[in-house]
């Protein structure tokens, strides 16, 4: 189909696809054409990887902006939402405006309703449900980028209930669901009433095989001979195969640690393949990785970067993750190892995929666990640039005959598993039900179980006495819990419900922390930290070899600290999830206490981005802890609010005001301190040569820290650093000797 043939799209729009390379649309594109999409149908796209399924969802929320309408494009990460962003903002010739949504949870963004394209999460939606935007009811078109993940068992419920309430406050609305190739996309489609458009159709032919003594076997029986040499890997001899026909490989592995040590192995393939030019290039984008943070693992991703490989997984930093990915498709890095999160979403199609790793460790299973199907195949689907590669190749290693034809069977000839709702999931349905009481959507359990029904789940279960069944017992833990009430039929939210549902809390959360802080009289940062810890909205530290001893000390060391009874160790799942907490909360401590993030790494074994994401969840829950006991009128409030600030800032209590300053951030807080600027007060009054010699002479950084601050003239021209003040110390707290980190500012922190 040639894009002049497309209904509905603003003028102009069929030559720019024309001019951005899109001559014909592929043919589930048609398809999906041919059933409406640009005329206000639903429809369920369900296609393999790199196939075009943006496309589809960019014309229907085109066509519907056309039509004088507002369209939302539901992302399943956090991390896709500023991609997708960027890819809409193409539109911006057409007047069309794009807006994303990462605010905190309760809050309704009412800019948003000047946008005509809005991007977020499906717990960002469900969370503006709840609080009321009110831009939600002129949405006339909704897009749900990869919809099989509803049967992700943590987060899947979110993107069910949003898209039944949507559906339930914009009844014409446009549902537009893109999902891999799954079996049961009709039953998607069928509690969507959506038209279905299903394919197995790819831009680049795609092989897929197991490698195994010396030669990949692929799907048609055909082999192509990969030996592999004395002491060397097979991944290695895969990666250097395809160089040979100067192709790159994507190597996917099964944790970040697996990722970073396959990356440095095969740097050392790679780097024989570059030429001068490359090698230049390269130097100067391995400069920009370094300089994305003060970390180990910036320093690590730029030495192998520097020689064309690259290690790629959810610790790295957004600005590593979009260097890595910018620098694959330019060709100049040869290599990626890679753990999953990369097969979704990310565009960055290789020649050749490599599937290392098909079993990955699981704790509820207890050991490692295969990958289920859908997961491989949308690896797989990452195999083959369009207009590039002539096919693309998708290879698993096997190591034993038996293991390979284990892989054949179940992943290269299998289909993936069918996409089944969780919603019955305890935690889900508590979370569900609240809120969908708290916001009015169902007032009876009648009226609940009417809502419930417009669910996949109700789609997908002929049996309507379990549903019930949870449903009971999941309202008696929330009147247990005084999150609601009955009065015969009725059933309404009490106050503290209203506002754990605004405050977007699992009620399980706020039934903790609600307890912990009626206890406390005066409580610790630590012991603060510990609590929001151990609720069911924070991803806990594992623990590692020989942490049990060391945080069962600390645990008994700072009992008194600690909010509520220490369970016995005899509960040993209770007691070990309580020192997974209590590790977690003594990140938090230690992150505001000054420590270098570069330390925290590596005492947590973490990556920069997990602080970034314990630091921001515990910023959220403490929030959320300080508005419970405002409510609740306790005594802890200002306890809570301090907690919350110093991880806020990461810094201690001296600089919390400091480092509210626009441009300051916890380094350069305690720079600005060690040379007597105090205070944001001290900002406008003090030396400037004080000033400048804190911030190490940055003219520009000085003169906005001090605006920011307020000061009247904050020019810095023509005046000299303090020698003293650029002397002194960072003031990290564990430090023994004066940290020799220089100008260099952590990334955490700092937010400039
Ligand atoms: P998916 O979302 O299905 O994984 P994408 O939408 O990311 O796949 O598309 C993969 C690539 O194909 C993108 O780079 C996109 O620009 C390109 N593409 C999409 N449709 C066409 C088309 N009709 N002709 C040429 N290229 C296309």
């Amino acid at each position: 189909m040639d894009p002049a043939d497309i209904p509905g799209l603003p003028e102009g729009v069929p030559d720019f696809l024309r001019e951005s390379g899109i001559e014909a649309l592929y043919p589930p594109q048609a398809e999906a054409v041919d059933a409406g999409v640009t005329e206000g149908e639903s429809l369920v796209a369900s296609v393999p990887t790199a196939s075009g399924k943006t496309l589809i969802s960019e014309l229907a929320m085109l066509s519907s902006v056309e039509r004088g309408g507002k369209a939302l494009y539901v992302v399943p990460l956090r991390a896709l939402a500023s991609e997708k962003k960027a890819e809409f903002e193409r539109w911006s010739d057409f007047d069309v405006e794009v807006g994303i949504s990462t605010g905190n949870y309760e809050s309704s963004e009412e800019w948003l309703s000047s946008r005509d394209i809005v991007v977020a999460t499906s717990e960002k939606v469900d969370s503006l449900v709840r609080n009321g935007a009110p831009w939600i009811e002129d949405l006339t078109c909704v897009v749900a980028d990869e919809v099989h993940l509803v049967d992700d068992p943590n987060r899947g419920p979110t993107l069910e209930v949003t898209l039944a309430k949507l559906r339930r406050i914009n009844p014409g609305l446009q549902v537009v669901a893109l999902s891999a190739t799954v079996d049961n996309a009709d039953e998607v489609a069928d509690w969507l009433d959506a038209a279905l458009v299903k394919s197995d159709w790819r831009p680049v032919d795609l092989r897929t095989g197991v490698h195994y003594g010396g030669a990949i076997t692929f799907d048609d029986d055909s082999q192509r001979e990969v030996p592999v040499g004395r002491g060397e890997r097979p991944t290695a001899a895969l990666v250097d195969d395809t160089l040979d026909e100067d192709g790159s490989s994507l190597v996917f592995v099964n944790s970040r640690r697996n990722a970073e040590a396959a990356a440095r192995r095969l740097a050392d393939v790679t780097a024989d393949h570059l030429t001068d030019d490359e090698r230049a290039e390269l130097d100067d984008i391995a400069d920009e990785v370094r300089d994305v943070s003060d970390t180990e693992t910036s320093d690590d991703l730029a030495a192998v970067v520097r020689k064309g490989a690259a290690f790629h997984h959810a610790g790295l930093a957004a600005e590593h993750r979009s260097l890595v990915e910018d620098a694959f498709r330019d060709r100049l890095l040869k290599a990626i190892c890679a753990t999953p999160t990369l097969a979704a979403g990310v565009n960055t199609p290789s020649r050749r995929v490599i599937v290392r790793d098909w079993r990955r460790y699981d704790g509820e299973f207890g050991g490692m666990k295969p990958l289920e199907t859908l997961e491989v195949h949308q690896m797989f689907g990452r195999a083959g640039r369009p207009g590039l590669d002539p096919y693309g190749e998708a290879v698993l290693l096997a190591n034993d005959h038996d293991t390979m034809d284990e892989l054949f069977d179940r992943y290269v000839n299998a289909d993936p598993e069918p996409v089944q709702s969780k919603l019955a999931r305890e935690p889900a349905m508590r979370t569900h039900l609240l809120a969908t009481v708290s916001s009015g959507f169902a007032r009876t359990r009648e009226g609940l179980l009417d809502f419930l029904d417009r669910t996949l789940y109700a789609t997908q279960t002929a049996d309507t006495t379990r549903l019930e069944s949870v449903v009971d017992s999941t309202l008696e833990y929330l009147v247990a819990n005084d999150f609601v009430e009955r009065d015969g039929d009725e059933i309404t939210a009490t106050s503290l419900g209203h506002t754990v549902s605004r405050l977007y809390l699992d009620p399980m959360s706020a039934a903790e922390i609600v307890d912990g802080l009626r206890d406390a009289d005066d409580p610790t940062p630590l012991g603060l930290y510990h609590l929001v810890c151990r609720t069911p909205d924070m991803y806990e530290l594992y623990l590692k070899s020989g942490d049990r001893e060391t945080y069962t000390e600390l645990c008994y060391e700072r009992e008194t600290e600690l909010l509520g009874r220490v369970p016995s160790e005899f509960e040993e799942v209770r007691f070990e999830e309580w020192l997974s907490a209590l590790k977690t909360a003594k990140l938090l401590e230690d992150w505001a206490r000054e420590v270098d993030e570069d330390r925290l790494t590596d005492r947590y074994g973490v990556g920069p981005g997990d602080i970034r994401g314990k630091v921001d969840t515990a910023e959220w829950l403490l929030g959320a802890a300080e508005r419970l006991a405002t409510d609740l009128e306790l005594d802890c409030v200002v306890a809570v609010r301090e907690a919350k600030k110093r991880v806020e800032y990461g810094v201690r209590d001296e600089l919390l005001d400091l480092a509210g300053v626009r441009g300051v951030g916890r380094k350069r807080a305690r720079r600005l301190f060690e040379a007597g600027v105090e205070s944001r007060a001290d900002l406008r009054e003090a030396e400037k040569p004080a000033v400048l010699g804190a911030l190490r002479g940055r003219r520009k950084t000085a003169e906005r820290v001090l605006e920011n601050a307020g000061r009247r003239d904050p020019s810095m021209d023509e005046v000299d650093a303090d020698e003293e003040t650029a002397g002194a110390n960072d003031g990290d707290a564990d430090a023994a000797a004066p940290s020799a980190t220089g100008d260099q500012q952590a990334s955490l922190g700092d937010f400039e």
